[in-house]
């Protein structure tokens, strides 16, 4: 049967806490309701710097990469405070969470020491190059290609839905070195892609459903890759990935994207006496306190190295859903439209957080594919 884990408390986490809101509470003071609810999105350099500065990026990391040698629950910690503020975290997001933990899994040692140090001082942006035009969830028919020439590799391909490629400084391309498509999970590899110096290669802007420029669209022509470029090993590339999306399953962040948007509700409701509404912010508050245990759950598997794929994926379904259920909620509790551009911030925030609920079952994996590995899992499938 699947458990999970009661997290212990943890004192030098719950004291960091302390530490985390008061940094937070100068340094994102100007941020306002509206740009807390783009926390995800919010790209600041500097925020991400300062909070490298402090310690707080790469935590668990080994010292001689730049990391702190700290648990999982500090880093928690920190992971919760900057969501629950509503921090601009998008410079420094992909790097900390998944990139450099499959570089210090999988990576050569120059690669991580030139590169982890960087992003431990949250001066290196990462994305994510696996999404294909006909293979998003079926990652396994990957076509973007790899062949081997002299000294390194030419890459031919497309990838999509890449956010952050146009402000990035490394991809992690997820492509094929040998075979094809039908060999599904055989001869694909990871290649660590120099945003700024790889010719060949074109970043084109794909605009999300609120006009905003996220996503893009990455083209490799023949682009010419170095033999250093290879992570890992050459044809397990599919173990390698299914490894570093178990890393961008397992937070807080996967129940916290709405979180401003409660906040501004639980605002507007102050003082109400509709038992209706008193009765839903209680069921809420009730739903978000236990996705947290499940997901410090997940934590305390991570300090103990233990496998927390399916459990990361149960938090990240249930979680979604309690995100994505929380716009409808909020507009059968207030008289009032959503509207952006409103000077009510709840209106503002509001329909924000419609706009982005439909990708939050998308990103990091689609409800059925997060679904299937439950049920596989569970052992019923
Ligand atoms: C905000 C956001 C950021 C993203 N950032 C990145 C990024 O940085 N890098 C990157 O590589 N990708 C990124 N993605 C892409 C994301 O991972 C894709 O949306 C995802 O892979 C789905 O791919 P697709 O659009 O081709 O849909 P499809 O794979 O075509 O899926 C369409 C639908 O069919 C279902 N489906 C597909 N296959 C099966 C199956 N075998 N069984 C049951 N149902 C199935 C899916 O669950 C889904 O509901 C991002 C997406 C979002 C929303």
């Amino acid at each position: 049967m699947l458990r999970f884990p009661s997290p212990p408390r943890h004192n030098a986490a719950e004291q960091l806490r302390g530490e985390v809101r008061e940094f937070l509470s100068s340094a994102i003071a100007t941020r306002t309701p509206l740009q807390r609810a783009e926390s995800w999105n919010g790209f600041d350099r500097d925020f991400s710097k300062a909070l490298g500065a402090r310690g707080w990026l790469g935590m668990t990391w080994p010292k001689q990469y730049g990391g702190h040698e700290r648990s999982a629950f500090e880093r928690y910690v920190v992971v919760e405070e900057t969501l629950a503020a509503g921090a601009p975290v998008s410079a420094h997001w992909i790097a900390e969470r998944q990139s450099g933990p499959t570089l210090l899994k999988f990576g050569t040692e120059q690669q991580r020491e030139e590169i982890l140090p960087r992003i431990a001082a949250g001066d290196c942006v990462f994305c994510i190059g696996m999404s294909e035009p006909d293979s998003g969830s079926d990652l396994a028919a990957t076509r973007t290609r790899a062949e081997r020439v002299e000294s390194g590799w030419r890459v031919t391909g497309t990838k999509l839905w890449t956010t952050n490629a146009h402000k990035a400084d490394y991809m992690i391309l997820f492509c094929r070195t040998s075979g094809t498509p039908a060999d599904r999970h055989k001869g694909t590899s990871q290649l660590l892609i120099d945003m700024r110096g790889t010719e060949g290669m074109t970043v084109r802007p794909v605009l999300d459903l609120a006009g905003q420029h996220h996503f893009n669209e990455v083209h490799f022509n023949d682009a010419f890759v170095p033999e250093t470029a290879l992570i890992g090993t050459e044809g397990a590339g599919w173990n390698q990935v299914m490894s570093e999306l178990a890393f961008e399953r397992s937070g807080p962040e996967r129940f916290l994207s709405s979180i401003q948007l409660l906040l501004e509700l639980i605002e507007a409701l102050r003082g109400s006496d509709s038992e209706l509404a008193q009765i839903t912010i209680g069921r809420l508050t009730a739903h978000l306190l236990t996705l947290r245990q499940l997901s410090r759950g997940v934590a305390a598997l991570l300090e103990a190295r233990e496998d927390a794929s399916t459990h990361a994926a149960i938090v990240k379904d249930l979680g979604a859903t309690f995100e994505q259920d929380l716009p409808e909620i909020a507009r059968s509790l207030i008289d009032a439209e959503p509207d952006r551009q409103s000077t009510r911030d709840l209106l503002a925030v509001l329909a924000y957080t419609m706009m982005s609920a439909p990708s939050f079952s998308l990103r990091g994996g689609t409800r059925e594919i997060l679904r299937g590995i439950i049920a596989r899992g569970l052992g019923v499938r």
